[in-house]
């Protein structure tokens, strides 16, 4: 039998371990950590084909200058010599073009698709406990830009043929009843769906280990043994791992990890924080996005409320900065006046870093510089969302069939 080693053990690669044991392979996860928390824990855990925008989209650059000087803001680069860095900053600039994000908008619509119908059917036939609700999505404004913006949106969803509304302040009010807002108006997604992302992970860490899949848990893949383009052993600290192919599904890590293998993958780690309070006096209805803000707030899994955001470029060995832990408190605040969130203590504050592609857009596919290797990350905003769709996809390449989209603008060689 093939044997496949999947590196990451966040959704994108969990995911790819179901589909190729699904196909018949034998199954390694590696992970640096204990498969207990990641970025795929404490995200918002939205399921968004609405999300047809690229993080590079014109005006994004600025914006992130002018939040630069504000400890609060929801956007932050830390300052340093860094070629990585440098590099993907600048990559990221020269693409953030309206013809981008024209451009990504069917790609990212027909991933989203994809994994939103992977995710109804863990949910109703493996079945996995996910928590995974169907109902749609607020996004909330209170300015005229933002306004703008939203009408915009929601022409450009219906040519995409998702189910999104404008949505007057009474309209929102009846859909959260007994909720003071300070809101203008809304965007109803109704395409959306939302999920409680550690009880997924961990049924589906559960369910892995019940159809055979194997997990090596600490050991940090640290290398590669390579001949002719081709990957003979993954290298880890406990360690050589056999594989006849190779999945790196390492989130914000692998594009320091893709050196090795001599391929160039443009990428950052945007750290963003949640706090998940139980039983939440005031549990609202509908996901919402507070645009202004750029905060997510989620009701979950029947009595929790999760409130996340804040985009961070930072080392991911940084302690949390508390002051963005602070203006994503005032940013829910800003828009529920009588919301009170307290301020967690530095230990208690969940954070996770997002991989971030120079473009906005996964690296899903094959790559010339090693031939058993399929690239499966940088999904940043949305690798929860498009999570489950990837694995899917990851196991069509492995298998050589023709995939379920056409993947050439998520292809991992596009900075080679
Ligand atoms: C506050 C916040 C809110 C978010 N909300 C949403 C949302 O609502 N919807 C959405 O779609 N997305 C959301 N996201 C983004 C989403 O969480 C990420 O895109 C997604 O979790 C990335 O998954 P991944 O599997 O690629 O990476 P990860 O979950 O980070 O997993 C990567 C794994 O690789 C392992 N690893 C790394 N290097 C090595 C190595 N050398 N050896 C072995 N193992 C290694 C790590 O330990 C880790 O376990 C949010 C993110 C944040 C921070």
């Amino acid at each position: 039998m093939k044997k496949v080693v999947v590196i990451g053990g966040g959704i994108v690669g969990l995911s790819s371990a179901l589909y190729l044991k699904r196909s018949g392979f034998d199954v390694t996860v590696i992970d640096k950590g204990d498969f207990s928390d990641n970025c795929s824990y404490g995200n918002a855990g939205y399921v968004c084909p609405s999300h047809f925008v690229p993080l590079a989209t014109p005006g994004i650059v600025q914006q992130g200058l002018k939040w630069m000087w504000n400890s609060r803001s929801p956007f932050y680069v830390e300052p340093r010599l860094s070629w990585s860095l440098f590099e993907w900053g600048w990559r990221f600039m020269r693409v953030a073009s309206p013809e981008h994000v024209a451009n990504s908008a069917v790609p990212l619509r027909d991933i989203a698709l994809i994994s939103q119908r992977a995710y109804e059917s863990w949910h109703k036939e493996i079945p996995l406990d996910m928590a995974y609700m169907h109902k749609g999505l607020l996004e909330l404004f209170q300015t005229d830009e933002k306004e703008a913006y939203a009408e915009n949106l929601v022409k450009k969803s219906k040519v995409l043929g998702l189910d999104a509304q404008l949505l007057t302040k009474e309209q929102i009010l009846q859909l959260e009843p007994g909720i003071e807002m300070d809101v203008r108006g809304g965007v109803f997604f109704g395409c959306d769906a939302h999920l409680y992302p550690p009880k997924m992970m961990r049924s589906l860490l559960q369910h892995l280990t019940d159809i055979g899949v194997s997990f090596i848990p600490n050991a940090e893949v640290i290398g590669f043994k390579k001949e002719h383009a081709l990957i003979k052993d993954v290298r880890t600290t406990k360690g050589n791992v056999e594989a006849n192919e190779v999945i790196l599904a390492a989130g914000a890590w692998s594009g320091e990890l893709s050196k090795q293998l001599g391929l160039k993958l443009p990428m950052v780690g945007g750290r963003g924080y949640s706090i998940t309070i139980e039983d939440y006096p005031q549990m609202m209805n509908y996901p919402a996005i507070l645009m202004e803000s750029r905060v997510a707030i989620t009701p979950m899994d029947e009595n929790k409320m999760r409130f996340g955001g804040t985009m961070e470029i930072t080392r991911t060995n940084r302690p949390p900065r508390m002051k963005r832990v602070e203006g994503i408190i005032r940013g829910v605040q800003r828009f529920f006046p009588k919301f009170e969130i307290p301020m967690p203590k530095p230990e208690e504050v969940w954070y996770g870093f997002r991989p971030c592609s120079a473009d906005g857009l996964p690296y899903i596919g094959r790559t010339a510089a090693c031939k058993n290797l399929v690239v499966a990350t940088g999904h940043a905003m949305i690798g929860l969302s498009l999570g489950a769709g990837t694995g899917q996809l990851v196991a069509e390449i492995i298998q050589g069939e023709p995939t379920s989209m056409d993947l050439s603008s998520f292809s991992p060689d596009r900075y080679a």
